[in-house]
This record gives C-alpha cells, structure tokens and sequence, in this order.
C-alpha cells in the first residue's frame, strides 16, 4: 500500500491463514519472515467466526506483539501486514490490516502494493459523502467495498477490484472466509501453501517455509481466491493479456530463499546477475567483494564467473533497529557507517571489485567507497553494479525517490564514477538483465527504462515527480 499524493514509497508483506487452531500465532511467524518488506509497523487482524480481532502498532513484528497481544487475537483465520517505513509523516491510522464495519458485517484488508488511480477514486468516493481516516490508498479499496451496489459481500468485493488499478496483492478477512486476490498484471507476489488442512497466503515463500507450509502454487495475476471452510475456490477477475511482475523483486527486494513469479528462486537469479555482469564487465582485480547484504548473491556469481577470490571486506551490523538515534552534535553524519565496516586486512593495497544490487541516489556507493579507501586503505576500487541504471521512479510499490532524486536519470555513468569516486563503474546491461530472468516479457522494467505498463488516469497526481512518459 502506499500513502496518497505525496511520497508515494511503500513495500509492504502480507500474510493470511484460515483454518489453523494457531492461526495468530502463525501469522506473528509470517510476518516476522517478511520483515524485511516492511519496518514501520506491524499488524494482524484475526477472526473467531463470529468476530474480527484488531492489533497494530508501529515498530517490527517483535516489538508489536506480545503473548498477551497475541492472545488478544483469537480464532481459525488471520491475516497480517508489515508496513514499510517512509521518509517521515508515519502514523498508526496508516498501519494495517485496516478494519470496517460494513451493511453484510466486518471486514479486513492487508494490501501490499500502490495503486494509480487511488486519487481519482477517493476524489469520487468523497463526494460520495466517504470519510477516510488515512491518507493510504488501501481505504480506497476499503470504501470501494463498503459503497459497492452488489448484493453479497464477495460481488462486493469483486466490483471494488475492477475498478482499482496499479499493483495489489491483497488480502480480505471476513468472519467466515478469507480472499486473496492479485492485480491483473501480477506486478507484486503472493502465494499460496498448505499447512496441515489450513491455507496460508503470503508475499514470499520464506513466510510459509518458517511455519512449515508447503507451497502449492501463486495467485495469478488478475485471480481471486476464496478460502472458507468448504476449502478453495478461485474466481477469475480480469487477468491483464500481459503480466508486469516487478524485476526489482529479483533485484534488491525480496529475500534470497524465497521462490517468487512462479517458483523461481531468488538466490538463484541474484547469482545468476552476477555471473552475467563478470561476462559484461570483467575488471582484473585482487579481490571481489559484496555490499552485503544484498549484494551478496550477485557477487558470488561474479566471483565464480571471473576467478577473482570473494571475500567479505565490509561486515554489516544487524542489529540497527529503527530507534537508533544519530547523535546530534560533534559525530554527525553517519549515515552507512553505523551499518557497515570495511576489514583493512582484506582490503589494504588491494585492487577491489565491489559488487551491489543498484545505486539509487548514489550516496551509499559514494560513502562505501570512501570506506574502503580511507580505513580500508584499498588500492583500486571498481564499482559493479548488478542491475542497470535506475533512471525512473516506481509508482507500483517500491521505494524509489522521484526522478530527479535518482542520479542516473541526470547523470552519464562516467559522471557518476567520478561522483562515488570508484576507479571504475559499470552497470548490467537490459539485455543481460534479460537473459538471467525466466520469461523476460513477464515483467515489468519500468525503473531501467520509464516504459510503465499500467498507466496512469491521473497524470497530475504525478506531474510533480517529473515523470516523463515514454
Ligand atoms: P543509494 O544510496 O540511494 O544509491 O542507495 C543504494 C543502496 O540502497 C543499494 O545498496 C541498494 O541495495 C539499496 N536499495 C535499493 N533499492 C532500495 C529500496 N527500495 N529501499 C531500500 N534500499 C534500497
């Protein structure tokens, strides 16, 4: 879900089961392994049968629950969320699931994903006599429902899809069943599994692998599944003649043991980015090493591919949490160094690969690299980056700034080399980027080349983010 108007950055990790005696208490475990798709807050709504049951709060999944909260949350169903932590105006009315109270009972929703056309439908919705209480596109959704003509709740339920646009993987909690439903182009991933008789649906794979779920199968994009106590049941919306799922997912955003678009394994294709960019852009040096965390995979793959020995020449600290407070006088400025640390002894005199998933504003590369010369005392620095250049803002669920933020997008890559002032940088190319991903035309490139392929009925709602269309 993502914030309306305004900085429009969210991922977020979605989590349902129905049918499980422990049904919170295995949504606390999903959502901890989707942690990483979100940090700002947490949230599970469970139901009885009878009732739905609400906790949220700001912080990660450990902080958020307790036992006791947890036993606050009774029932065979429950779905959870993990909101992704943005660049200041966070509040709990934007945590979800976000739950309402509707003609044909309670209902609801953990959305992970951004909409385009959220502006215009609340425009409408308002004059309609609506009142939204956050400022997330996901109450479209929830007011959709509510206003909705149709007689039953999932008619309901199917009239509010078909009139959203942009990337969704949703899920929908009512007292007796639970939906998970997919935007027709599959930009985000959701999938289902089996746990003992109980169904589970989650965002990535490594959520049902935690609670020991076998996976059966994704949504399909422009799919809804119905789960009740009668089992599955899958109604088919309006799947789009071409699928968008997010590169970036493989990229930077998912994590490495997870299998997402259809089973394909994340580690897997990051190696693969690595490998490729050896092939691409070998630079004869005496060590590789990875910005970890995620560049770790790429840089294995390099490794193997060019000979040159990997070690880990920068350590990351784990536990930085999100209450670190930078101190504000004399030692300011901290920025990467609280997470990471380079090993002089891997890198002094060296002439050093180092391999990253992608440079966004090209300030992490810039202070790494500055790192590396000065405490590590390195000899060359070549900056290997395993994706191409990030020139254009997404506007279907990932963090990334406006154009002009995004140094590519204004920059020549010599004149970002000199900027992180690496010896030498060089990015995978498309074609490359193609090559390692299974079925290339599934998806969606948009961030590597501004060709977005959903489109947006509201082009104000983006002119100030200086899109250019294409
Ligand atoms: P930047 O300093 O803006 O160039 O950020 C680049 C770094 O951020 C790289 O190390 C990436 O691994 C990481 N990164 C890329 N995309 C995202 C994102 N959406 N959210 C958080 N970090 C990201």
């Amino acid at each position: 879900m993502s914030r309306l108007f305004h900085n429009i950055r969210e991922e977020c990790g979605v989590f349902g089961i129905y049918g499980h005696a422990e049904a919170a208490n295995h949504a606390y475990l999903g959502l901890y392994a989707l942690q990483h798709r979100g940090q700002e807050g947490a949230g599970i709504c469970s139901s009885d049968g009878n009732s739905l049951y609400l906790e949220k709060a700001m912080g990660h999944v450990s902080e958020v629950f307790s036992e006791k909260r947890l036993k606050r949350l009774p029932g065979m169903a429950a779905i959870g969320h993990n909101r992704y932590s943005t660049a200041g105006g966070s509040h709990l009315k934007n945590v979800q699931p976000l739950m309402v109270n509707f003609s044909l009972g309670s209902l609801a929703i953990a959305h992970n994903g951004n909409l385009t056309n959220a502006f215009a439908l609340k425009t409408q919705l308002e004059k309609e006599g609506a009142i939204f209480q956050s400022n997330s596109d996901s109450e479209v959704i929830v007011h959709l429902i509510a206003h909705s003509r149709e007689e039953t709740a999932q008619d309901k339920i199917i009239d509010a899809v078909n009139q959203i646009k942009g990337a969704f993987s949703l899920l929908i909690l009512r007292e007796k069943e639970l939906y998970a439903v997919r935007d027709p182009h599959g930009v985000r991933p959701l999938s289902i599994g089996l746990l003992g008789d109980a169904f589970v649906a989650a965002s990535e794979t490594c959520a049902l692998d935690l609670i020991g779920a076998t996976y059966i199968r994704d949504v399909e994009p422009g799919e809804m599944v119905r789960i009740c106590d009668n089992g599955i049941d899958s109604i088919k919306i309006n799947p789009a003649k071409k699928k968008a799922h997010c590169v970036f997912e493989f990229i930077y955003f998912s994590r490495p043991d997870s299998n997402i678009f259809g089973g394909v394994n994340v580690h897997t294709v990051r190696k693969e980015l690595g490998r490729q960019l050896a092939l691409e852009s070998y630079q004869d040096a005496d060590v590789v090493i990875p910005v970890p965390d995620s560049g770790v995979p790429a840089t294995l793959g390099y490794a193997n591919e060019s000979g040159i020995p990997l070690d880990f020449g920068l350590v990351r600290n784990h536990y930085i949490g999100r209450t670190f407070i930078e101190p504000k006088q004399s030692i300011r400025h901290f920025g990467v160094k609280i997470k990471l640390n380079p090993v002089r002894q891997i890198l002094q005199g060296k002439r050093v690969v180092v391999v990253d998933d992608s440079i966004v504003r090209g300030t992490t590369s810039k202070k790494i690299i500055k790192m590396i010369r000065e405490t590590g005392q390195a000899k060359e620095i070549h900056m290997r980056i395993s994706s191409p250049s990030t020139i254009g803002p997404c506007f279907y669920g990932i963090d990334t700034p406006t154009r002009g933020e995004l140094i590519a997008s204004t920059h020549m890559t010599d004149e970002i080399r000199k900027f992180i002032t690496a010896d030498s940088l060089a990015y995978l190319s498309m074609e490359g980027l193609r090559s390692v991903i299974p079925n290339p035309d599934d998806y969606c490139y948009a961030c590597f080349t501004k060709h977005y392929p959903i489109t947006f009925p509201q082009e104000e709602q983006y002119s100030q983010l200086e899109l250019s269309f294409v």
